[in-house]
């Protein structure tokens, strides 16, 4: 029996180990200290009523006789594709509710939809990229394109024509960097993803963090996506679910490549290799879309938006550029005074206690930008940006002294 050696192409990442080491440190050497959190990619608001009621109630049918269930449906329980498929229809999407598929979260079906598609061919990552993307399609053994995205393009590249695409990652809007397509831009990939016969996967898993007019919230808003696209979504952040876990996948019945259909196959996949969702997690998860349960998950969003309000306007107050936080919880800025994002890490803890994720983590050219997340709590992140705001105004002045390079 020989393992997969394909882990071997593995890179080590110690991006949170490092975080957790220099944090731990700190924290170590200054007991007092109240740090800020804010490069956490979890929430912090909690799940809204709705589906602590509907959670509870589905476990109080477990245990009865009359209301008990056994396995559910592999592919998902039929209200709630049905009601999945009912928000997709507010974006202006027509889906057959047969196109949606329940699944436990987005990270488990970004790696396991790779069953569809034969190993070895070349997956496009646009880089700086959530750091799942690149090692699911190692450990399956597909090669890896990294298009560099930069500030000349605001972190949103576009495809060359000889870019020899077979499976395409999209996340928009994207983490790390909050950026996020618009229409045109998204009708670009669709038609070079038709020409070159390639597969978008669409990680849509913060697109109820949109507000901008033009920015779509699926790709299948965009003309031509249904013969080249699959659409990956969670509630993660929308509704709190990180530790609940629930997400869905739209696979449109068109999408077919050298004669198989892909929704076909995602059906004998899950029926094999999964028995569905839990019976509360469904239930749950249709509480979300439900009015009261939209309602009250964007109370939720709100919070989150109003801490990007804050943290934008101390970045604008001081002139720093960035990307993100008006359609993401991510904050995507370049680092002050010539700094990378490691040197900039160490500066912002040691001189203010706030702690982000350096932008190298997420691919090389990340190496100048740093990214704050959304997600702490009002009181934190408005202290956060005082903090920042006095720190890159004493950086502007040169009244810090900077330690030099390692
Ligand atoms: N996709 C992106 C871009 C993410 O940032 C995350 C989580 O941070 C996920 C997917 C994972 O979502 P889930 O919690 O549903 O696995």
């Amino acid at each position: 029996m020989k393992p997969n050696t394909n882990y071997r192409n593995l890179k080590e990442s110690y991006l949170f180990y490092n975080i957790a080491q220099k944090t731990a440190a700190y924290q170590l050497a200054h007991p007092g200290a109240h740090l800020l959190r804010m490069g956490i990619g979890d929430v912090s608001r909690p799940l809204c009523p709705a589906v602590v009621e509907a959670l509870r109630r589905a476990a109080e049918d477990q245990g009865r006789d009359e209301t008990f269930h056994g396995y559910m449906p592999e592919c998902g329980d039929p209200p709630l594709r049905e009601a999945i498929a009912a928000h997709y229809q507010r974006s202006g999407v027509k889906l057959d509710s047969e196109e949606v598929f329940a699944s436990s979260g987005a990270s488990d079906e970004l790696g396991d939809i790779l069953d569809l598609f034969q190993r070895g061919q070349n997956t496009v990552i646009l880089e700086p990229a959530y750091p799942a993307y690149v090692d699911a399609n190692l450990m399956a053994g597909n090669r890896i394109i990294s298009v560099a995205a930069g500030q000349e393009n605001g972190f949103l590249p576009m495809p060359s024509e000889d870019l020899e695409a077979d499976l395409i990652y999209l996340c928009s809007p994207n983490n790390p960097t909050g950026a996020a397509f618009s229409r045109d831009q998204l009708k670009v990939w669709v038609d070079f993803a038709n020409r070159r016969g390639a597969v978008i996967l669409f990680d849509a898993a913060y697109e109820a963090f949109i507000q901008e007019e033009g920015i779509p919230r699926s790709i299948f808003e965009i003309e031509g996506a249904r013969t080249c696209a699959i659409e990956i979504c969670s509630l993660s952040k929308t509704a709190g679910f990180t530790g609940t876990r629930f997400g869905y996948t739209v696979i449109p019945k068109e999408l077919e490549r050298e004669g198989m259909n892909l929704r076909q196959m995602w059906i004998r996949n899950r029926t094999t290799k999964t028995n569905g969702v839990s019976f509360l997690l469904q239930r749950g998860a249709a509480a979300v879309f439900t009015p009261e349960g939209q309602r009250q998950i964007r109370d939720n969003l709100r919070v989150y938006r109003e801490n990007a309000r804050i943290l934008m306007a101390a970045l604008d107050k001081t002139g720093t550029w960035y990307t993100g936080g008006k359609n993401a919880p991510y904050i995507w800025m370049r680092c002050p005074a010539g700094l990378d994002s490691w040197r900039f890490f160490d500066l912002l803890l040691e001189e203010t206690q706030i702690i982000g994720t350096p932008g190298e983590g997420f691919g090389a050219c990340g190496k100048n930008y740093f990214r704050f997340s959304t997600f702490s709590t009002p009181e934190d992140t408005a202290e956060a940006a005082n903090r920042l705001t006095r720190l890159l105004e004493q950086l502007e002045r040169g009244q810090v002294p900077l330690a030099p390079p390692d």
